[in-house]
């Protein structure tokens, strides 16, 4: 409570000194994440919510597009003012029937990062079926055979037991999500049914195509979200540039950049910044927070971004951007 007064209180001194820097803001869903039947902790903010944010960047920042950030990259400009990015990742239906009409209302660009497994048939995110798997168990306490200690989930809001399974469960390096997933299902006595694994969670390419075709930047975020620095260099090639030329022919569009799947210092390497060089993106982001403040070798491969999370408002979000900064 006194550290969110004083977050407050240092955001409105602050906020009026912001330096001049490329504010580039993470999107996951838009919407109400009461009503959803998955991952709660993906959720942005809501619809109202996100009119607010794009009313207050317009009004703050000048919202520049992929395009425009490239070309500021490779003439190597100064940063002379406060620019904004909007970018969201994993390629959510919600982005398409949601961010959408609101951005075309604003005349406002940003970036969209799908991973293109997820668009080619109904697809359900290991972090959301995890999400249902805990919202409709049937038991209240939960092991898996490697586990230290079991997790109670008999109490606690939804947020916070999907938030720490989902930190457990990936603790763990040596078996596949997929086996995980079987345990954890057997565990809470429930399997996800057809009519839920069939609901469209993702955009579909005819809508990439018409947000595409509407001004709306379309970026690589692999072929199947997969943690690039888990792989080995071949596997990473194949993500990175496959997802490239696939999206480009869908679009019929040069694809110039990319984000990272998860997207922290460990889930990507050298490496990956230069398999992403080779296949010819321009730019690609992490998902380390941060404002970029100038343009270099060294961060044009890893930009960073300020993650946009927990049904955030402007005032949240000035808090975000003070925190990062
Ligand atoms: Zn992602």
């Amino acid at each position: 409570m006194i550290k969110k007064t004083i977050h407050n209180i240092y955001s409105k001194v602050t906020w009026p000194f912001l330096a001049n820097g490329v504010y580039c803001f993470n999107y996951h869903r838009i919407g109400d994440k009461d009503t959803s039947l998955f991952d709660p902790n993906v959720f942005s903010c809501t619809a109202e919510q996100f009119e607010k944010h794009i009313i207050f960047y317009n009004q703050t920042f000048t919202v520049i597009s992929i395009e425009q950030l490239i070309e500021k990259i490779e003439s190597n400009q100064v940063i002379d003012k406060k620019y904004a990015v909007i970018t969201f990742d994993d390629g959510y239906v919600d982005n398409y029937t949601a961010a959408f009409p609101i951005l075309k209302k604003y005349h406002t660009p940003a970036a969209f990062y799908i991973a293109t497994d997820y668009l080619d048939e109904p697809h359900i995110p290991w972090w959301d079926e995890i999400a249902w798997l805990i919202r409709n168990s049937q038991v209240n306490s939960i092991q898996l055979t490697s586990w230290q200690e079991p997790v109670d989930i008999s109490s606690g809001t939804i947020i916070d037991k999907v938030r720490t399974v989902l930190r457990v469960i990936k603790q763990e390096n040596d078996r596949t999500m997929e086996d995980k997933i079987a345990e954890l299902a057997k565990i809470c006595q429930c399997n996800m049914p057809l009519e839920v694994r069939s609901i469209p969670l993702f955009m579909n390419w005819q809508q990439a195509k018409e947000m595409s075709d509407n001004g709306m930047h379309i970026g690589s975020h692999t072929l199947s979200h997969s943690i690039l620095s888990h792989l080995s260099p071949d596997a990473q090639r194949e993500e990175i540039s496959l997802s490239k030329t696939k999206i480009e022919s869908f679009l019929d569009k040069e694809v110039s950049s990319i984000a990272y799947p998860v997207g922290g210092k460990s889930a990507f390497t050298q490496v990956t910044q230069q398999l992403a060089c080779e296949a010819g993106y321009k730019l690609a982001f992490s998902f380390i927070p941060g404002v970029i403040y100038s343009f270099n070798e060294s961060n044009r491969y890893q930009l960073m971004r300020l993650p946009v999370d927990g049904d955030c408002t402007v005032n949240q979000l000035k808090n975000i951007i003070v925190r990062n900064k």
